[in-house]
């Protein structure tokens, strides 16, 4: 089966693999215009669900063009080709295709942490999620779009697919298979998100990450929660991140990001108010960024979790001792071979400890200057300081081999059964503008938080018609920059 080094030495010539060492991404080893953080493969549009938002308008059957079994094989070489890329099987419904089982299987088997988003229906049973952990699922992506079945069921549009969805959930955890839950916001369930988040709460879950409506496929402009709306979701997530105990993202939605900014900036100043040093108040704020989860044994931020230490699997370990101490612990690491992003993040909290940037390069003063904005988030030692867009650290594949810069944006950049996904992801024109955030258009392009966020990409183009207009559901107006 492993065909994969014939096919990386057809394609450009690679950089280092990404995360070699230990087979994990990272945000700090990408370099996102030479390899995507997340790929995700639409392996079949099939499903039997009718969800009211689906991006995919999900048909019954299997499309007769979907990449045979063959051509999904040959589609992996070209993600691992990349690197350690988080790779996630989408549908439609995956269970729909047969030979799901041996495509994770072969994903597994050649490196990739491989992710799957089954839908919530009576095909889940426990046989099944087993042959999924079997076949070396790293994780169980599933939906939920309510608190009880009267709110989920009205969105999926199937009567039992609640039941079945926390019953599939409670499964995985029973024989410990991690578990990511999918809730996409929309006027739908806008009421219902703090009650998601308490039930979630409940279920021993790795992740959370939290959609935000895309006016695409069945997806309607009108069942977008306004920006207004867009902003309270947000705070209310910064607020659960604190005490939940599973992380929270979010998808088509990067102003949280900024809003994350704000509020740890926000977080700083009440302490410093309160007596802290600017130091002490940022090795605080840095020790909350963690997720509660994170602190017990057995678990990194975004769950890719395989029962190594916690420095090994990404997560940013809370800042103990002093400067000098961290000095040492940062030779001693680079001295026994320590992966560089695990080295990164050490560094980044002596450098805060320190009161500078993440990179050590520029001092923060905090609290007084306009523009630590890029600083404050480089803080934000996991995640803030590269933001995944359209076409900007990820990638979509559809169920026939087309090629777009994410499942919200409908732009064929390419075809993988004419081209190497390798170089479409690098070369193609759309996803290279895509890249250069300087080109976003309005108060995107001058924004202050424009790095750490840049609005979504997809939503600009679903709501505008142009992929480089502001993020219409942004509330925040930066200062425009003087002529
Ligand atoms: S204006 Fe654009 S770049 Fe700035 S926070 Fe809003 S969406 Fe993000």
């Amino acid at each position: 089966m492993a065909v994969l080094a014939s096919n990386a030495s057809q394609s450009t010539a690679l950089p280092p693999l990404q995360g070699e060492r230990t087979g994990k991404p990272s945000f700090a080893s990408v370099d996102f215009d030479l390899a995507p953080f997340i790929v995700i493969w639409e392996v079949t549009r099939a499903c039997d669900l009718r969800c009211v938002h689906c991006r995919a308008e999900a048909i019954p059957l299997r499309h007769p063009l979907e990449l045979s079994f063959k051509e999904g094989c040959t589609l992996i070489d070209q993600i691992r080709a990349f690197g350690h890329p988080l790779f996630v099987l989408t549908g439609g419904d995956p269970l729909k295709r047969p030979d799901i089982f041996d495509l994770i299987r072969y994903g597994d088997e050649v490196g990739l942490r491989v992710a799957l988003t089954p839908s919530g229906t009576q095909l889940m049973t426990p046989n099944v999620i087993q042959r999924f952990k079997d076949a070396g699922l790293s994780r169980l992506a599933v939906s939920l779009d309510g608190s009880c079945a009267e709110i989920h069921d009205t969105f999926r549009k199937v009567d039992g697919s609640f039941a079945w969805t926390v019953a599939s959930i409670r499964e995985a955890r029973r024989i410990g298979l991690p578990v990511q839950i999918n809730t996409t916001v929309c006027k739908h369930n806008l009421k219902d998100v703090r009650a998601i988040a308490e039930l979630l709460g409940t279920l021993d879950i790795a992740l959370w990450s939290v959609f935000f409506l895309v006016p695409t496929g069945r997806g309607l402009r009108g069942d977008i929660v306004s920006a207004r709306e867009h902003e309270d979701v947000f705070h209310l997530l910064y607020d659960l991140s604190k005490t939940m105990p599973y992380d929270i993202k979010t998808t088509a939605a990067q102003h949280y990001r900024r809003v994350v900014v704000q509020r740890r900036r926000q977080d700083l100043a009440d302490l410093v108010a309160q007596g802290k040093s600017p130091e002490e108040a940022a090795r605080i704020v840095q020790e909350n960024a963690v997720p509660k989860i994170a602190k017990a044994a057995g678990y990194e931020p975004g769950g890719w979790s395989t029962g190594e230490t916690a420095a090994d699997k990404g997560t940013p370990p809370p800042v103990q001792g002093s400067a000098e101490e961290l000095r040492a612990k940062i030779a001693r690491m680079k001295a026994g071979g320590a992966p560089a992003f695990v080295v990164q993040k050490i560094e980044a909290q002596l450098h805060a400890l320190e009161g500078k940037a993440a990179d050590g390069s520029a001092p923060i003063e905090f609290l007084t200057r306009q523009d630590t904005a890029r600083a404050d988030a480089a803080m934000d030692i996991g995640r803030s300081a590269k933001g995944v867009n359209d076409g900007n650290g990820f990638v979509f594949i559809d169920h026939i081999g087309l090629v777009y810069p994410s499942g919200f944006l409908p732009f064929v950049v390419g075809d993988v059964r004419k081209a190497s996904l390798v170089d479409i992801y690098r070369e193609s024109p759309i996803m290279k503008e895509l890249r250069a955030y300087p080109k976003l258009k309005g108060k995107c392009g001058w924004c202050d938080f424009r790095d750490v966020c840049g609005g979504s990409r997809s939503r600009s183009y679903g709501i505008t018609g142009d992929y480089l207009a502001s993020e219409p559901y942004c509330s925040y107006y930066p200062p425009k920059p003087k002529a």
